[in-house]
């Protein structure tokens, strides 16, 4: 049983490659699903993470700012119309500063407009000048404003004016700093919160995904696990339309497998009973020989005739089979070189004539044009020689023709091969190319034939892309029409 001996050593070398593939997580299915999904959440929740925590800080310590600016907007009114600027003595105004700087952790300075510093709440730089751009700016009408992030400090210098008054001259400046802290140490916190949960999220999501994963990918395992174990039984892992479609696949593939192990078991069979056909014949003639004490030397020499005519159509037998074994396993091997197909035709009838004159058949050649191919020199003239060599032997017992005809156009060459043979029935026309078939078996093994000549000649067709026909009509003749391209298509 040599098929499925093949089959099965195939299998253990299949399931031993598969175990190298398996071994590495990183190559699975399952990893790369991870992967996508720990991508897919983590990338979005870092950028919203790091919007809202921006978006946090910006608008905290603008609004901060906006409220202290309005306080001090206020308090610059006061200011204005409480004549604090000649006199810093206004109880209620420097408890207002007080309680301004206390709540916001800030530092308020009021300049009058001689530069000097009227009031500090640090109670550091009361009577000193002030001579900062900033200071000087808001002077001539330009307020300030910054947001020292280093440092955590908003700054600001606004203008004193008298509210009650349509002129809108600085009479002083107040410089303002507050503290953003506060604002900043929240703004980690929630970030450290958020590194926290995305943390989660990220073992969640591993978690999950290898759990999702391996649900997902459970169908797959499951066509593997039938491949693997089942002896060539067709499949149904209708899952997911993938899984169907492998599943339909594979079983196609049995189906094409077990048509090759038929094939194969049918060959292998036909061809131990070719091979033993004329062994039995020469086994049957010479024990006759051995058991005939009185045999005579024209007996012998009669017995010993018909065993090596037995032993050459064992020959080519074996010959004709490994011609067909190399064309099998080795289909691309194939020598291709520029030849000249007339020269190749006058060869092959040069060959074949003393056969021919032996069974009175007449070879002619038509030769339409000089065609120039390439091809295979070797194969196609296997081809040539092998139908001709057919129609010289299928020909009528007394005699007739074999024409061979060579034409081309600009992309292929057409053989036609026709005889006044004996011909063969419509059905058997579809069957002559296959291995061993013969119309009459016991006919063309007198003839010397092995049923394996036109099965070669198909194999060398097909390797040059080419195509054969056959018409027959039987007691009338039979008719091979082959057409190759001129030019070697691989
Ligand atoms: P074989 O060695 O038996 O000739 P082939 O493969 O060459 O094997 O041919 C297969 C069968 O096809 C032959 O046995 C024969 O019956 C039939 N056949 C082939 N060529 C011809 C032909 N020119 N005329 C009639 N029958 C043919």
């Amino acid at each position: 049983r040599n098929g499925e001996l093949v089959i099965i050593s195939k299998r253990k070398s299949a399931k031993k490659h598969n175990s190298a593939i398996k071994s590495s997580f990183f190559s699975t299915l399952r990893f790369r699903i991870v992967v996508i999904m720990l991508v897919l959440s983590i990338i979005p929740s870092v950028i919203i993470t790091n919007a809202v925590c921006s978006t946090y800080l910006n608008m905290a310590v603008t609004s901060r700012t906006a409220i202290v600016r309005n306080q001090c907007i206020m308090l610059s009114n006061q200011i204005a119309s409480g004549d604090y600027l000649t006199d810093a003595s206004n109880d209620i105004i420097n408890s207002e500063i007080d309680m301004l700087t206390s709540i916001y952790g800030g530092r308020i300075q009021i300049i009058d407009n001689n530069l000097k510093i009227i009031k500090d709440s640090f109670e550091l730089d009361r009577g000193k000048y002030m001579l900062s751009s900033a200071v000087i700016n808001c002077f001539k009408g330009q307020e300030y404003s910054n947001n020292d992030e280093d440092n955590g400090i908003v700054e600001m210098a606004l203008r004193i004016t008298d509210p009650s008054s349509e002129e809108s001259d600085t009479m002083g400046v107040m410089l303002i700093s507050f503290s953003t802290r506060e604002i900043t140490t929240n703004y980690a916190i929630l970030q450290r919160n958020a590194t926290i949960v995305l943390g989660i999220i990220v073992v969640m999501i591993i978690v999950f995904g290898l759990l999702f994963s391996g649900i997902l990918v459970r169908p797959f395992k499951k066509i593997t696990n039938a491949i693997n174990s089942l002896m060539l039984e067709p499949i149904h892992v209708n899952d997911y339309d993938e899984t169907r479609q492998i599943s339909d696949a594979f079983n196609r593939l049995i189906v094409q497998v077990k048509d090759m192990d038929d094939n194969r078991q049918e060959f292998v069979s036909n061809v131990s009973h070719e091979l033993k056909t004329p062994l039995a014949s020469m086994k049957v003639l010479a024990d006759s020989l051995n058991m005939n004490p009185e045999a005579t030397l024209e007996q012998f020499r009669e017995f010993m005739k018909d065993i090596s005519e037995e032993i050459d159509r064992e020959n080519a037998i074996i010959t004709d089979l490994l011609s067909l074994v190399t064309m099998d396993k080795n289909a691309g091997d194939i020598h291709v070189e520029n030849t000249n197909i007339n020269a190749l035709i006058e060869l092959v009838v040069k060959r074949l004539r003393p056969l021919a004159d032996m069974n009175n058949v007449e070879l002619i050649v038509d030769s339409f044009k000089t065609v120039e191919a390439e091809v295979d020199k070797s194969k196609i003239m296997q081809i040539v020689s092998n139908i001709v060599e057919n129609g010289i032997k299928y020909n009528k017992p007394d005699g007739g023709w074999v024409r061979i005809s060579l034409n081309a156009d600009h992309k292929y060459f057409y053989l036609t091969i026709s005889d006044s043979g004996i011909g063969m029935p419509q059905e058997a026309t579809e069957k002559i190319f296959e291995r061993f078939y013969r119309v009459d078996k016991s006919h063309s093994r007198e003839i010397g034939g092995t049923g394996l000549g036109l099965a070669i000649v198909k194999g060398a067709i097909t390797m040059h892309k080419g195509m054969i026909r056959v018409t027959s009509t039987e007691n009338e003749g039979s008719t091979f029409s082959i057409r190759i391209p001129l030019a070697y298509v691989a």
